[in-house]
């Protein structure tokens, strides 16, 4: 097989959408029924030649797809040591990876005849992608957003709602993702038969992680094909942050056939990894349930979710994707974290160095190139995803990074 054709996927889930023992389905009855019709629906698009030419029609012309793989030549320089690639998601119309999904999940409940889309968000990059997707498919649209985040995230807020949709603040337990998460489901419940839920990442219940990860994979496929014609082989590495996982997933899994390529997920150390301070869900996380999938997560020893913490909205979540977990356990990505402060200082650097903002998610994954690119070759490879740009982040950054606050 010629290094240029696809790779095979190494990773499907069994019917019941678990990977290895992760994964699963775990929801009331109401929603089984809907799940099974939304699977077979995508299994159906997934096979239609007609639905994958408009998709990728709507990449290409609508969202900017290709997005380029920039060699930051400048930065590589001041590292000293491997050649590092950005994957530059961050230049996607609304300024991150998640319009991937959003597309194509708007795309498969316009085949499934509904008309209403409801979606949770964090820091509001998801809400956007699917308030932008809804105003250019004609739905109504209802964004369910922790009442904390809507403070956070204002800019956001009103960016959805100039787009047309209604956001409804959630003013229940800590007031942020995943209680968002609980009424965009309790919503789902009630309004199954007009309504589909767009879910924001790799996570929830089977076939949503599947699906995300599919929709994401256009990241991986594009950074192989740049790759090989940029160098002329694959890279060494691949680094990206992991809040649900989907960026990481979309950049990794096409890369899973390529056994000389290692990869590292990295999760939001926040101050450090002690209770309540982070959300690292590989460090010191618990097997358990959350929200219809069965992964690693953050809980106490009663069962619990703990509280998480981290500098950047979207990566402050208690579980992770099950694919993730299934990785982890066959030893195939490494998982790290790296701290608040570790990002903060990766965000200023690729700003000053390569004149490129940052998300603050995204700097995670550039502070673990920080720490390993010096300890390599100068021959070898570092692909690194942009999941977005900081521009929502400035405000927070300059509290930061040019006062003094602290995180
Ligand atoms: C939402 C978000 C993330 C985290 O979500 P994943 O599903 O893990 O990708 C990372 N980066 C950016 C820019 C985001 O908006």
């Amino acid at each position: 097989m010629s290094e240029t054709q696809q790779q095979p996927s190494p990773t499907m889930p069994d019917e019941s959408g678990h990977f290895g023992t992760f994964g699963g389905r775990f929801v009331p009855e109401t929603l089984v029924a809907a799940l099974d019709e939304l699977t077979a629906e995508y299994h159906s698009a997934k096979a239609d030649p007609v639905f994958q030419a408009e998709l990728d029609r709507l990449l290409r012309e609508y969202v900017g797809r290709p997005t380029p793989l920039y060699f930051a030549e400048r930065w590589t320089e001041k590292l000293g040591g491997a050649r590092v690639y950005l994957k530059r998601e961050d230049l996607l119309h609304t300024g991150a990876h998640k319009i991937n999904n959003a597309l194509g999940q708007i795309m498969v409940a316009q085949r499934l005849g509904k008309k209403r889309i409801i979606a949770e968000t964090g820091a509001g990059q998801h809400g956007v992608a699917t308030a932008t997707v809804a105003a250019r498919f004609g739905m109504e649209c209802v964004v369910y957003m922790g009442a904390v985040d809507m403070e956070r995230q204002h800019l956001n807020v009103v960016r959805m709602k100039l787009l047309g949709a209604e956001v409804r603040g959630v003013e229940a337990g800590q007031k942020t993702l995943k209680e968002a998460v609980n009424e965009a489901l309790r919503d789902w419940v009630t309004n199954v038969e007009t309504t589909h839920y767009i879910l924001g990442s790799a996570l929830g219940p089977h076939p949503y992680p599947m699906m995300v990860r599919d929709f994401h994979r256009v990241i991986g496929q594009e950074a192989r094909r740049q790759i090989l014609e940029q160098e002329e082989r694959v890279p060494d590495l691949l680094v990206a942050c992991v809040g649900g996982g989907s960026n990481s997933i979309g950049l990794f899994h096409p890369f899973l056939g390529d056994e000389t390529v290692k990869m590292t997920g990295v999760e939001a150390g926040g101050h450090g990894i002690r209770h309540g301070e982070h959300a690292a869900r590989f460090q010191g996380g618990k097997l358990g349930v959350l929200q219809g999938t069965k992964t690693w997560l953050l809980a106490n020893d009663d069962g619990q979710i703990e509280l998480t913490h981290s500098v950047s909205a979207g990566l402050d979540y208690a579980a992770v994707g099950p694919e993730h977990a299934y990785l982890q356990s066959e030893g195939r990505v490494d998982y790290t974290y790296a701290t608040d402060d570790e990002a903060l200082a990766a965000f200023r650097e690729l700003c000053e160095c390569e004149g490129i903002i940052p998300a603050l998610e995204s700097s995670h994954a550039l502070a673990e190139v920080r720490k390993v690119a010096p300890t390599m070759g100068k021959d070898q490879i570092i692909v690194v995803n942009l999941s977005g740009r900081g521009d929502k982040d400035v405000e927070q950054a300059a509290r930061y990074l040019l006062e003094g606050e602290k995180p």
